[in-house]
């Protein structure tokens, strides 16, 4: 079976992750500190902008929410088709999403969508970069601004997009978020990060990551920690260890080529399927994009007999996501019976294999799959020299 996801695990990371048990020092700790220092190097992030390195994007998401000021009887305005991380996010602050639409182009938050859902509890709005591809960003930032409102990021998908011609993403809104989750272009296994607007922000950050204990960061950050402290209020376990940032540190050495491969690989599987007059592509050519998953839209209610159809051959698909409201816990919330691109595009899209070492040939095998499932013919594997770099481990 192809799978869609297949984390590159090479002997960088496998040294990495040892050296750091050998440390002695398993949690929050120095390579904490020299993840944090290179990730905001290549993010771009200078002062007064600062990162906040925790355990999950799910985390950063609840920490950003409450930097937004966001609590109890609070809403925040987020596209359903979103993951589900962000909506327990807002659900730990006591807040409620409200869905807006998306645009067909990307599938990112439409702009226009959100004024009509306004109200004296909306607090805050979550937009994310779909796929990789950039959303709407600006367009929205100018809403919230005119409206007061705090806008997140979320760039889960997206580490190492830039702006086209621009910076990376993560700058645009008040706070930004990134997952490096298993399956996400650059893995800690388990990691994530707030992007914030300031020291100050941070320096809360810092004992809510770490239940809300006034450790001098300068002290952990050299593997040891403090035995007297205060606590001044509520706060989470939610700091990221030092094997997770290890891991982090050796994936984003190689993140430039990871980012490369998988643009190539979008390519390819664009040119090799944008002719087939049952399904759509995703938007422009990945230029300035690093590419999380490449997701078809498969027209004509076909969805799930193309899943089947490929399945049988050997080639996993996913779906990111199921949308919102189809969940029992969602399906009533604010803006849920109003999105009609959302309801229609939710039903379409599909998650084809891309890693970030694939054979060429396998991708032309999947596209080959899909072109006979609908009846086109199915295009040489010669033409596509097959420079093996899958086969590269440990
Ligand atoms: C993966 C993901 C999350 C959750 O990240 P975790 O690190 O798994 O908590 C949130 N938002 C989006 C868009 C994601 O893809």
């Amino acid at each position: 079976m192809i799978p869609v996801f297949k984390p590159h695990i090479g002997s960088e990371t496998i040294l990495a992750a040892a050296q750091s048990l050998d440390l002695g020092w398993l949690g929050m700790g120095s390579l904490v500190k020299e993840f944090e220092d290179a990730i905001a190097r290549y993010l771009e992030i200078e002062s007064p902008r600062e990162v906040v390195a925790v355990n999950t994007c799910t985390s950063a998401l609840h920490l950003a929410l409450i930097l937004a000021g966001v609590g109890p009887g609070d809403e925040v305005i987020t596209p359903a088709l979103n993951n589900i991380g962000d909506f327990q996010a807002i659900s730990m602050c006591g807040a409620t999403p409200v869905f807006a639409d998306i645009r067909e182009h990307d599938l990112g938050l439409d702009p226009d969508a959100i004024e009509p859902l306004l109200g004296p509890r909306v607090k805050a709005v979550i937009a994310l970069h779909y796929m990789g591809i950039p959303c709407q960003i600006q367009a929205i930032r100018d809403i919230t601004r005119k409206h007061g409102l705090r806008l997140i990021e979320d760039v889960a998908h997206a580490t190492g997009t830039r702006m086209p011609g621009g910076r990376p993403l993560g700058a645009e809104g008040d706070l930004a978020c990134f997952s490096f989750d298993a399956i996400k272009t650059l893995t800690c296994v388990d990691g994530g990060l707030v992007v914030t607007r300031d020291a100050a922000e941070a320096a809360r950050l810092h004992p809510l990551r770490l239940l809300g204990m006034t450790q001098p960061n300068e002290r952990l950050y050299s593997n040891s920690r403090a035995y007297k402290y205060d606590v001044l209020g509520p706060g989470y376990r939610y700091h990221l260890a030092n094997l997770h940032a290890a891991i982090g540190s050796s994936q984003l050495r190689r993140l430039p080529e990871f980012i490369a491969n998988r643009r190539h690989y979008c390519r390819l599987y664009k040119q090799l399927l944008e002719d087939i007059p049952g399904i759509v592509t995703p938007p422009g050519d990945f230029t300035d994009c690093s590419m999380f998953i490449f997701v078809l839209r498969v027209l004509g209610g076909r969805r799930q007999e193309l899943m089947d159809y490929l399945k049988e051959h050997g080639v996993e698909t996913g779906i990111h996501w199921m949308v919102a409201n189809q969940l029992t816990w969602l399906r009533d919330a604010r803006g849920a019976h109003t999105i009609p691109t959302t309801d229609r595009i939710g039903a379409e899209i599909l998650t084809l294999p891309l890693w970030s070492f694939m054979p060429e040939a396998t991708i032309v095998n999947v596209a080959n799959h899909i072109r006979t499932f609908f009846g086109r013919p199915i295009v040489s594997t010669s033409t596509y020299p097959i420079h093996n770099v899958a086969s590269e481990k440990f």
